[in-house]
């Protein structure tokens, strides 16, 4: 059937329940039985037409244990397959709205005669190889994080960069010139005794009053005035807590292939590089 000229995006649906959220979330990368609320095609493909590329569609569900881009850290990418009929979509990217608290899946569709509707029930796969590459970038950029705190520098976390492409945690705040090198050194060190302490990571949702106590006792290091929940998930990595919305590994221990490269400073802002190792690979 002419399946993707249905597209009719209903006006709202209720918003994604986010499987990835909570700690076991963080490895599930398969769910059945999620139902598409939502179908529709990317405006820009609308206007220019399929190309060889294949079809574009954008889909939302009831639920999903895809990881949208954010927060630093890419998207999931994978498979959804149509249970009625079998057919398989590729997810491309997951994007999620703060304003509307659904993720969409951006799929590409080879078979002409794609049959999707609302209602339909699909089981959505997450490539588990990539999600757990994100994982492991993500989580060491909070290592470095709990490596600063150690070694004394509590400069506020300005905004983190967890791409495979040059990885960086950034902080509000300058390290002086002759201790920057001497920074680098120590902060390679801290990096392996963090992992070989194979400290666990914890995941909750804290009410939010109680986590800016909790995290900012020592310093104002973070801004909860951004979060406009009640709750807020705090996820804690190499004993180190913040609020954050990605996906992690479950110990330090798994971040033996990763290592601190290097410090940039630079505007007011300090940049500390990490990455795997150049002899290992993930
Ligand atoms: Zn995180």
């Amino acid at each position: 059937m002419a399946a993707l000229a249905i597209i009719n995006s209903p006006v709202s649906i209720p918003p994604t329940d986010r499987l990835y959220l909570p700690y076991e979330g963080n490895f599930v990368t398969s769910k059945a039985g999620c139902k598409v609320l939502s179908i529709s095609r990317p405006e820009q493909q609308q206007q220019q037409g399929d190309d060889a590329t294949g079809t574009l569609i954008d889909l939302a569900f009831d639920a999903s244990p895809f990881h949208p881009q954010g927060g630093g850290q890419p998207s999931d990418v994978g498979t959804i397959s149509i249970e009625r009929t079998e057919q398989i979509l590729t997810v491309k990217k997951a994007t999620f709205s703060f304003e509307t608290n659904v993720v969409t899946h951006h799929c590409s569709v080879v078979a002409a005669d794609v049959d999707i509707r609302v209602g339909d029930t699909c089981t959505l796969n997450v490539d588990s190889e990539t999600r757990l590459l994100h994982s492991k970038y993500h989580s060491a950029g909070h290592l470095v994080d709990s490596a600063m705190y150690r070694l004394g520098y509590e400069l506020p976390p300005e905004k983190g960069y967890h791409f495979p492409d040059g990885p960086t945690v950034e902080y509000k705040g300058l390290v002086e010139a002759d201790k920057r090198q001497e920074l680098v050194k120590k902060l390679k060190e801290e990096f392996v005794t963090l992992v070989n302490e194979d400290i666990p990571t914890t995941i909750c949702m804290q009410i939010k009053e109680e986590a800016e106590a909790e995290l900012n006792r020592t310093q104002k290091n973070f801004d909860f005035s951004l979060f406009e929940d009640p709750e807020v998930r705090i996820v804690g990595v190499a004993d180190f807590k913040c609020p954050c919305g990605g996906t992690h590994v479950r110990s330090t221990k798994e971040l033996s292939e990763f290592t601190v490269t290097g410090i940039k400073c630079k505007k007011g802002v300090t940049k500390i590089k990490y990455d795997i190792m150049p002899s290992t690979s993930v």
